[in-house]
């Protein structure tokens, strides 16, 4: 039987061929993949991973796609997005939350469940999976600051790892080596003292992030911080505001996010980037090194 067959009859779910990715990249950009589906139960998940091994069919799973840059020659695999699998639950103090859930979703289920903690990360796009992956970050506050502990999938059977086994650091994890699938993660939060305080900061915090990152299609910072430097400082004192590759540009308002234009191509936005980057290493000898993640051939 062949893959699509097989998939087809194990899984209830929609399976495309030649899928187009731009809806699954932050820029909007980005070819087809050969297949594609978005699994509604971790059940389905296991089987179209099982079927992927088995068939020697490459897959690559993904959350929001808010930080990646999928190539105009797309995946030649099976992508399998997690954003229909939801469910959040409270369970003896833990929140157990899938891997597909929007991060907003999490955080709201805490705002309405007397749990806090995590009100700085309002206003990232990303999937909880997507944000455990990069340990999503932002005023000093981390989601790996409230992981008891993730659940993931290997070799077809579920896998804990407790939060020390997860190495996670600065936009970092050891599930960016794995690469296995992230099921459910598992959190123990803070309860709050107030709900309104709750509320207060995730509107501050709203109001913040609205201020200073631009509005549009991006992948949020395209580099990552250091300890000797801030990237989007840099890129602006260099003066590369503004600077543009077809219709990808460096943002006026924060010169550490590239936003795209209606017709904008992968090649734009990773074009821009090497430029970015040899521009930076001219001027202060410093070699930028990527945040957001590349999909496929470039
Ligand atoms: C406007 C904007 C603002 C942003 N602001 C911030 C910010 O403040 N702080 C910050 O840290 N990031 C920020 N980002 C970047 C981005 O949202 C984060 O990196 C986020 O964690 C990515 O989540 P995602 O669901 O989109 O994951 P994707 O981009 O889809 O995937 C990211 C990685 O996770 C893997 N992955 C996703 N889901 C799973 C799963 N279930 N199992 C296994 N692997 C999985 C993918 O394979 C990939 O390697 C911003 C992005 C945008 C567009």
């Amino acid at each position: 039987m062949d893959f699509l067959k097989s998939l087809e009859n194990f899984t209830k779910d929609k399976v495309y061929e030649n899928y187009c990715l731009k809806s699954n990249c932050g820029y909007v950009v980005g070819g087809n993949a050969k297949y594609y589906v978005e699994p509604t139960t971790v059940v389905s998940l296991r089987t179209i991973i099982e079927l992927s091994t088995v068939n020697q069919v490459k897959y690559k799973v993904i959350g929001n796609g808010t930080n990646l840059l999928i190539s105009d020659n797309g995946y030649d695999g099976i992508v399998i997005c997690t954003r229909r699998i939801k469910g959040i639950k409270e369970n003896n103090g833990k929140v157990v939350c899938s891997s597909g859930e929007n991060l907003s979703s999490l955080i709201n289920f805490c705002l309405e469940n007397g749990y806090c903690g995590l009100e700085q990360l309002c206003g990232i796009p990303a999937t909880v999976g997507g944000a455990v992956v990069m340990n999503a970050s932002a005023y000093k506050k981390c989601i790996s600051d409230y992981i008891e502990s993730v659940d993931l999938l290997r070799n077809g059977k579920l896998l804990r790892l407790d939060k020390h086994d997860l190495c996670f650091g600065y936009r970092k994890s050891i599930l960016q080596q794995l690469k296995l699938p992230i099921l459910t993660v598992n959190f123990r939060f803070p309860k709050q003292r107030k709900k309104i305080e709750s509320k207060e900061l995730i509107k501050y915090y709203s109001v913040l992030r609205h201020d200073n990152q631009p509005k549009g299609k991006s992948c949020g910072s395209v580099f990552r911080n250091t300890n000797s430097y801030k990237a989007g400082y840099i890129i602006d004192q260099a003066g590369l505001k503004d600077l543009r590759v077809g219709k990808a540009k460096v943002s006026s308002k924060h010169a550490n996010f590239i936003v795209t234009e209606d017709g904008a191509t992968a090649s734009d936005v990773y074009t821009l980037i090497k430029l970015i980057k040899t521009k930076i290493k001219e001027q202060f000898n410093v070699e930028l090194i990527e945040e957001i993640e590349y999909v496929g051939e470039f």
